[in-house]
């Protein structure tokens, strides 16, 4: 690409025009064997931001950061190749329930997973917190394992979209993570690059949320499923609410010990309801009616094949497997824990971003990447938004290294957990379903 070239292409990005997937291709490719540099593609993407990417220039975007690296071989595997991907949130360990539960029901899952960052929490960090867990599988370790056991979560490998890796580090310090086609662009070449051929989506919605308008979510949500048909993959999505904590537990040993509760049953709520409604969506993707995927679903809690899945799992990757029947016996527990009751009243509003960020001040979560985490620290929290609580019982325990990090953290509970004489709608979990059972 000549000198000129970037400068044209970027200024009829400025004025409104649309680029050709040849452009994108040839831009972005010179853009990592550094013919352009950082700042032509940060005003590139900030005329982007500004003056929209079309649907075919995201589709286009997607295909130039999947190419920019492998892709994972699932081909071969006996049963369908199912994925599933959250944009995250707090208290959403959903993957450690739904990848055994699609297992169980005959799935081949290779879940390649990333660390937390922010008030949002990562798997890799969650299964890190069972005593000998390994997250770090190379690429035929992670199909043997798969054919074995019918699922693994491991960290993606370096070689997997690593024009999204630079692209989105400099988005983070320029202003332009916030667009729904670079969004939707990354988050769609890390899943086909992750080779399955069904993929689900569990787009948020909420103050806890990546992308807190609804709106903006059900959007974001029909670009990625869209992208995912461009490329001959079946894709749906489900946009679900994150307004409040999904599970009880916000921090990474503890949200470990209430997936495993979800999944031997004795925990239900929110978590188990979106789990549920995850599997069987991501199951009528392979083209099972959707009544039959939830009965099959639920029958995989019922029965412990998908606890006995996350068990073999566990074992697969080097874990302690006595989680499985007594999680809070072997997780890591933090050294001090504070019970927290509120006022009698109804609960009124969750301050969800907030209390995330709180557990990650506790130690749960990172600031910057490279951050050491405490695996054991966090928050749990059983009360909802519309919950009536009578004042005595604590419905939040802080799980802490110190009284004094339990104190600064109890202090801020009235702000964040509102509770009032008024009654208080529940919000709607499930928004929108797009691309399932059609
Ligand atoms: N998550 C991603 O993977 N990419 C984005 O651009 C934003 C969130």
């Amino acid at each position: 690409m000549s000198v000129l070239e970037p400068v044209g292409l970027i200024g009829r990005k400025r004025d409104g025009g649309e680029l050709t997937a040849e452009e994108l291709q040839a831009f972005v490719g010179a853009y990592l064997v550094d013919q352009i540099d950082d700042a032509q593609m940060a005003a590139f993407l900030m005329a982007g931001v500004i003056r929209g990417f079309t649907r075919d220039e995201a589709v286009a975007l997607t295909d130039v950061l999947l190419r920019s690296g492998g892709s994972v071989d699932l081909s071969g595997l006996e049963g369908p190749t199912v994925d599933k991907h959250s944009t995250g949130g707090v208290g959403d360990v959903t993957t450690l329930v739904v990848a055994p539960l699609l297992a169980a029901a005959g799935c081949q899952v290779a879940k390649l997973s990333g660390r937390g960052l922010g008030h949002t929490g990562g798997t890799l960090d969650k299964l890190e917190a069972i005593p000998g867990f390994r997250v770090d599988l190379d690429a035929g370790q992670l199909r043997s394992q798969v054919e074995r056991v019918g699922v693994a979560v491991a960290a993606a490998t370096t070689d997997l979209v690593p024009a999204d890796k630079r692209l989105y580090a400099l988005r983070d310090v320029t202003g332009t993570v916030a667009d729904e086609a670079l969004i939707a662009s990354s988050v769609m070449s890390k899943k086909l690059a992750g080779g399955a051929q069904h993929i689900l989506l569990d787009v948020k919605t909420g103050d806890g949320a990546f992308m807190a308008g609804r709106d903006d979510a059900i959007s974001l949500a029909r670009l990625c499923v869209e992208i995912g048909a461009a490329s001959g993959r079946r894709c749906g999505a489900l946009v679900t609410d994150m307004s409040q904590p999904l599970g009880d537990a916000i921090g990474n040993a503890l949200e470990v010990a209430v997936a495993v509760e979800t999944l031997q049953g004795t925990r239900r709520g929110r978590l188990r309801t979106v789990c549920e409604a995850l599997a069987a969506s991501a199951l009528a993707l392979t083209g099972i009616d959707l009544d039959e995927a939830t009965s099959r679903v639920q029958r995989h809690f019922d029965d412990g094949s998908a606890l006995e899945v996350f068990g073999a799992m566990v074992d697969a990757q080097g874990g302690d497997v006595r989680v499985v029947d007594d999680p809070r016996a072997v997780l890591p527990a933090a050294a001090v824990v504070h019970g927290w009751s509120g006022r009698a009243g109804t609960v009124q509003r969750i301050a969800c971003r907030r209390l995330g960020e709180l557990a990650g001040s506790l130690g749960a979560g990172r600031r910057r990447q490279g951050d050491t985490l405490d695996l054991s620290v966090g928050i749990e929290i059983t009360a909802r938004v519309g919950d009536v609580v009578d004042g005595k019982e604590p419905i939040v325990l802080v799980h802490a290294r110190s009284d004094e990090d339990a104190a600064r953290v109890l202090d801020e509970l009235d702000a964040v957990v509102a509770i009032d004489d008024g009654d208080a709608t529940p919000p709607e979990l499930i928004i929108e379903r797009i691309g399932i059972g059609t």
